[in-house]
């Protein structure tokens, strides 16, 4: 199927051909039909299938009519709303909506917390149709009347299991209550739960279903492996793996924002260039540890749980769980941010165990057994020359979802100005080399293996997937 055979707008086509996509992915191909035609959709897509443009496209369609290029405020009323998690996933979609918009004259703005709140009410002020948004700041101009939401009549909510997750339920009741009822509205999910169905039910009506991926199913071009280690090596081995293998993209995720923090700073201390993402930076500190990231500046971005979700960095080789995730879920988005839009990469887990739990139902979420990697040469210099034992260990922490803060104007002020439009987000990414980092696995160990119960579990016997 090619987009051409979608009913899309000439316009459209046009900007879909400017990016070189040619052919649908499979989400679209289901999801941009029933939008077109005015239906509500719930779909459970796998992030990184294109689902950004899976409504974004309809959508742009359908406000199609109302494009004008007008100076009055009031020819540009809000008439879609798209609600995501993240201020990242935000200017993401915000992004997506003027890429595949470009030849349309409808205008449109992010709003997320953060960052001053006052260029976003000039532009506001100044009108746009299409409005994405965090669901804290949102609520802070719905506040302040800086914005009005009562001629919406196309809503998306993106990544709506991440924002049940962080406890947006309460906040999202409140801005759906002030929309009108009657509009076409879609819900889009990575994964499906009881409450993302009762969501759905509360809201959609008569929703059309798209499921493109097998339930809660990570991606198939993702090579995952298990390395089992004691909390206090983690940092050492993680070391090891990214000079031996030469790796040049590392997205590393910590369960806690201090975590993350003393781990990236070890990271650069061991001569491997590391910077930290959470939400106890500031946005401009966020926006700038992704670009350098997405340049190849830093090799190593150390991320909590906020960057897990809606980052698009194209080509990431490489994701490591140096902490497992608390929910096996969350696994799932991690190890997305990689293998993305067809390619390969690369999920390596760092387990203790203490994390045994944990690792057994992230397998029985995917149904099926993480391969497990020998350590190799890495576990027989550590057998060779053991580290004293008043490191302190940097395995799991107990508070799990602190990283769950909400995006409200509570937040931290930030010490730098707000971003513009957010062109770091669509800038493509440079690698550092042009050599290709492919999902290889650990070369084997050399030579007689030595005991190294002492740092290292014993890996389970092979498995083969089972569905
Ligand atoms: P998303 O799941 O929306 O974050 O998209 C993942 C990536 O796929 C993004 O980098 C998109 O630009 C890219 N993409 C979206 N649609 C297509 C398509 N039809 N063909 C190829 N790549 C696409």
């Amino acid at each position: 199927m090619l987009f051409f055979d979608l009913g899309l707008a000439p316009e459209l086509l046009r900007a879909i051909a400017d990016q070189g996509y040619t052919d649908p992915t499979p989400v679209q191909a289901k999801a941009i039909p029933p939008i077109l035609q005015g239906q509500d959709v719930m779909a459970a897509a796998q992030t990184g299938t294109g689902k950004t443009a899976g409504f974004t496209l309809p959508m742009l369609q359908r406000l199609k009519e109302f494009a004008n290029s007008s100076v009055s405020p009031a020819r540009h009323p809000v008439r879609a709303l798209i609600l995501t998690p993240t201020r990242e996933l935000a200017a993401q979609v915000q992004d997506s909506v003027k890429t595949y918009g470009k030849h349309i004259a409808l205008r449109s703005a992010v709003v997320y917390g953060g960052v001053h709140i006052d260029p976003q009410i000039a532009e506001l002020r100044a009108g746009v149709e299409i409005l994405v948004a965090t669901p804290g700041r949102l609520l802070d101009h719905l506040g302040q009347k800086t914005v009005n939401l009562s001629q919406v009549q196309f809503l998306v909510l993106d990544e709506a299991d991440r924002m049940l997750d962080m406890g947006f339920l309460p906040d999202i009741k409140r801005i759906l209550s002030v929309l009108p009822a009657k509009r076409q509205s879609l819900l889009f999910s990575a994964t499906y739960s009881d409450d993302i169905r009762g969501l759905a039910k509360q809201f959609l009506t008569n929703p059309v279903s798209v499921e493109v991926a097998r339930r809660n199913s990570v991606i198939e071009t993702v090579t995952h492996l298990v390395y089992k280690v004691e909390g206090t090596a983690k940092r050492d081995l993680l070391t090891h793996l990214i000079k031996s293998r030469d790796m040049r993209q590392v997205l590393v995720f910590c369960n806690t924002k201090i975590g993350a923090n003393r781990l990236a700073y070890k990271l650069d201390k061991d001569g491997v260039g590391a910077a930290a993402i959470h939400s106890d930076r500031t946005q401009g500190e966020r926006m700038q540890a992704l670009a350098e990231f997405k340049e190849g500046k830093t090799k190593v971005l150390v991320a909590t749980d906020i960057a897990a979700r809606g980052l698009d960095i194209e080509q990431l080789p490489f994701v490591v769980n140096f902490d497992l995730p608390g929910s096996p879920e969350d696994y799932v988005h991690r190890v997305g941010r990689t293998g993305r839009a067809g390619l390969t990469g690369e999920a390596i887990s760092l387990v203790s165990d203490e994390e045994r739990d944990d690792l057994a139902a992230i397998e029985k979420l995917l149904k099926i057994k993480l391969p497990v990697q020998d350590p190799g040469q890495f576990a027989r210099e550590r057998v060779s020359a053991p580290r004293g034992g008043s490191r302190r260990p940097e395995g799991r922490p107990a508070a799990r979802r602190d990283e769950h803060r909400r995006d409200t104007h509570r937040a931290a002020p930030p010490r730098t100005t707000a971003p513009s439009a957010d062109p770091l987000f669509s800038r493509p990414y440079i690698p550092s080399s042009e050599e290709t980092q492919t999902a290889t696995t650990v070369a084997p160990a050399r030579g007689p293996k030595k005991e190294i119960a002492a740092l290292f579990l014993p890996p389970a016997p092979a498995e083969k997937q089972d569905a």
